[in-house]
């Protein structure tokens, strides 16, 4: 029986037998240990399924990543140690030297340096394009040796929202899968699988974790992509791997299971960026009430931006799920109940009065943070980009006035009063 995706958040991954934890244990353990080398034997070679080390697989995080793409309506899953290594294996599992990757232009700042410094050193070509392109501008783009489109569903920080449907169908009709990062909206406000993505990834320190209390990401795999149709485009999957006495991931473990098996059989044994099994158990915690905090966060956003569009001190509102905003009718077809708590607006008198502004703010806190249980605002022009002058901000795409709030889950009454005081100070 298929349930509902606030039955999966609480029991979903992980169903104990008799006399078992109700709760999800932590395998607090770097090793496991084996009767004969003949059994762990059959590990190596992929022949049995099992855990021999932790910096591969430990059964807490499996739990957990089981639970993860049943929300996300995926057939495989795995955790990582932060949302940046979560994107780096789901592209460099497909991707290698010589390839070429079409992402959108508006992403997380840190998944935009993952790519054009660190992963282009690497020799991976990225084309950055706007998430409003339409199909002919993103078939333009795509090369011959272009292995996977990339997007965010509603992007950090600008807020756009990606035509997923738009995004996939013209990833499928080139032969290559479809990457979002869903981190912003989680499985509960959006599943991109249902609109043709093919990898969803996240970063859990965000909503999935909601109380900021531990760094970690995920990867899940919808399971549709036929890696074999497209042999050429994709030979690390499609032909024989020799560091694992040539299996081919394709051929042994099928659509479903050749893309996270391939990630923790060769990228976790290479680079060990694996989620500890305590984080795992913080996230469980955090999944367990997604569902009743996103809508908090979401009435929460909605209602403190339109606060915002009212008041006289503000210049602008950027936040999806507003009457009148750019992406709303985006929003409202992906994200029915609410996109997130996150919303981006423009102080009057730019830098010198968002300065003024966030100054006096008291129960709302300065933080680089999002999506998490107490609210907090930035403002980049005084903070993270202070070395930036106006003219850089805004080919950044970041003008001198904005400033980001991330709505958490206090009482919406008390989060605008807090506004209002500041606001009106610097009238
Ligand atoms: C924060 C964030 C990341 C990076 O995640 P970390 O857990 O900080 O490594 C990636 N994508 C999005 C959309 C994010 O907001």
């Amino acid at each position: 029986m298929d349930k509902h995706i606030d039955t999966i958040c609480v029991q979903g991954g992980y169903t104990p037998g008799n006399g078992e934890p109700r709760q999800i244990p932590i395998i607090q353990s770097t090793t496991f240990k084996y009767d004969t080398s003949e059994d762990m034997g059959k590990l190596f070679d992929l022949e049995a399924s099992g855990y021999f080390y932790t910096r591969l697989q430990n059964p807490t995080n499996d739990y957990v990543a089981k639970k993860l793409a049943e929300l996300e309506g995926g057939k495989a899953g795995m955790l990582t140690s932060s949302g940046q290594a979560a994107n780096f294996f789901a592209v460099f599992n497909i991707a290698k030297c010589g390839d070429h990757i079409l992402s959108s232009a508006n992403i997380y700042g840190g998944t935009f340096n993952l790519f054009s410094v660190t992963m282009k050193k690497m020799g991976i070509d990225f084309t950055f394009i706007s998430p409003d392109s339409t199909e002919d501008e993103i078939q333009r783009e795509i090369r011959p040796n272009t292995k996977a489109i990339f997007g965010e569903t509603v992007a950090n920080p600008s807020l756009a929202v990606l035509d997923i449907e738009l995004f996939a169908r013209v990833a499928h009709k080139n032969g290559i899968p479809l990457i979002i990062d869903n981190t912003f909206t989680t499985p509960v406000n959006c599943r991109p699988i249902e609109w043709g993505a093919d990898i969803v990834t996240h970063s859990t320190t965000k909503y999935i974790d909601g109380h900021g209390v531990s760094v970690g990401g995920a990867i899940i795999d919808a399971g549709n992509f036929d890696w074999m149709a497209h042999r050429d485009k994709f030979p690390g999957l499609t032909t024989p791997d020799d560091s694992y006495h040539g299996i081919t991931y394709a051929e042994k473990f099928g659509k479903e299971g050749a893309f996270i098996t391939k990630a923790t059989a060769q990228l976790m044994r290479d680079f060990g960026a694996i989620q500890s099994p305590q984080h795992a158990f913080y996230i469980n915690m955090g999944l367990e009430s997604l569902h009743v905090r996103m809508a908090r966060h979401t009435e929460n956003g909605r209602a403190v931006a339109e606060f915002l569009s009212s008041h006289p001190q503000v210049e602008w509102v950027t936040y999806p799920d507003l009457d009148g905003d750019k992406y709303n009718a985006l929003a409202k077809k992906y994200c029915p109940n609410g996109t997130c708590g996150v919303i981006s607006f423009g102080v009057k008198g730019g830098r010198k009065n968002a300065e003024a502004f966030m100054k006096q703010l008291k129960l709302i806190a300065i933080e680089t943070h999002v999506a998490d249980a107490r609210s907090c605002c930035l403002h980049p022009a005084s903070a993270t980009h202070r070395q930036m002058t106006d003219e850089e901000l805004i080919s950044a795409g970041i003008t001198a006035d904005l400033v980001r709030i991330s709505c958490g889950l206090e009482s919406s009454a008390d989060l605008i009063a807090d506004l209002k005081q500041a606001l009106d100070s610097v009238k």
